[in-house]
């Protein structure tokens, strides 16, 4: 710890950090503050405003496939990784890694590694850890059987604001399909004794042509905040995102990326056939399906990579870890929670004894 702190000071006496993320009254970090949407100073209360930038661009996928033209994050920011759960986040230069935002632990160090490719989209947060505090109470007071230790653990201390890695794409397809689908009808056979009824399947052959435009399909370039995850927690909405502004991330941090643009186009792509093969179908009265072969191409793609405000809360339980996100915009809360036995067993003995008393009543009325 005393050695990064040093580590930080020699690197601000070099005056490598630009001067905006310095308060001009005292000299200390500024951090992001998501209820003014301005910079402000923990230490002295300074704050400054600055300008909301211009709604993020769509960039083309060939000029992502073909070479690095998105810039470099590397410029202004540090990777740092967790030694307990493994977790890569980048911070702007001038800030020291306390904690992991994913487990909470204090074993972060930093790395020699580069942040990669420069996000050109944001969607700040707007809720601060007060109000995602709040959001998981409300939350928490529904999971009945979750153990009174993880409700007490809910402080705001205790959520870590992290932005979150994604791409969206967005693609006009065209696709050609055919194939053959059933529909069952019933037929009356036999007589007298034999007579009975009998399902059959008529079957017929489809084919044509499907178009459909999509719009910033979304997919999660880091695997601890899953897609499912963020569908749960959503939307974000990517329409609105920002152009990218390292002001955004001070005070936060970033979930480094793990998996590569090419690799989020393929998620994307499926993600896009399973929508194709569904609306095709939906024009379509049917049963069963026999087969159905659909080929889409693509054209005019273009993608944003954009980071996402996600609070990411933790707790441990029995040696088991537990992950909970909020999402910074709107304060929907999804994540498992640890369940106490003697809630669910109280629950049982309850349910017993009510199953009991109406068998008594009802026998005093038979
Ligand atoms: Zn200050
Ligand atoms: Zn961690």
């Amino acid at each position: 710890m005393e050695e990064r702190k040093m580590n930080t000071e020699f690197e601000e006496s070099e005056g490598v950090e630009t001067d905006y993320e310095k308060c001009e009254a005292c000299g200390s970090n500024m951090k992001y503050d998501p209820k003014s949407n301005m910079l402000f100073c923990e230490h002295c209360g300074t704050k400054r405003a600055f300008g909301e930038g211009a709604r993020a661009e769509e960039l083309a996928i060939e000029d992502a496939l073909r070479t690095e033209t998105a810039g470099n994050w590397s410029e202004e920011t540090k990777v740092f990784r967790c030694e307990n759960c493994g977790a890569k986040v980048v911070l702007a230069k001038g800030e020291t890694a306390t904690c992991c935002p994913f487990c909470g632990t204090a074993q972060v160090v930093e790395l020699d590694e580069l942040a990669g490719i420069k996000p050109n989209a944001v969607l700040p947060f707007r809720l601060t850890q007060n109000d995602s505090n709040e959001s998981c109470k409300k939350w928490a007071k529904r999971k009945w059987f979750a153990p009174n230790a993880f409700k007490k653990n809910l402080k705001p201390e205790n959520l870590h604001g992290v932005y979150v890695p994604c791409f969206t794409f967005d693609s006009s397809t065209s696709s050609r399909y055919y194939g053959r689908i059933g529909k069952r009808h019933t037929r009356t056979v036999g007589s007298g004794k034999n007579r009975r009824t009998e399902t059959y399947i008529v079957w017929r052959n489809i084919s044509g042509r499907f178009n459909h435009r999509f719009d910033d399909v979304t997919i999660t370039a880091g695997s601890k905040v899953s897609q499912k995850d963020l569908g749960k927690m959503g939307p974000f909405a990517s329409n609105e995102a920002l152009h990218y502004d390292g002001k955004y991330l001070l005070g936060f941090s970033a979930y480094h990326y793990e998996k590569d643009i090419v690799q989020c186009w393929g998620e994307a792509k499926n993600a896009m056939d399973a929508e194709i093969k569904r609306l095709i179908l939906s024009q379509y009265s049917y049963d069963d399906i026999d087969y159905i072969n659909i080929s889409t191409t693509h054209t005019g793609v273009t993608y944003k990579y954009v980071l996402f405000p996600v609070y990411a809360g933790h707790f441990s339980f029995k040696k088991k870890e537990y992950s909970f996100f909020v999402n910074g915009t709107n304060g929907r809360v999804t994540g498992k929670t640890p369940i106490a036995v003697w809630k669910v067993l109280l629950a049982i003995v309850f349910g017993l004894a009510a199953v009991s008393a109406l068998c008594y009543l009802v026998m005093q009325f038979m």
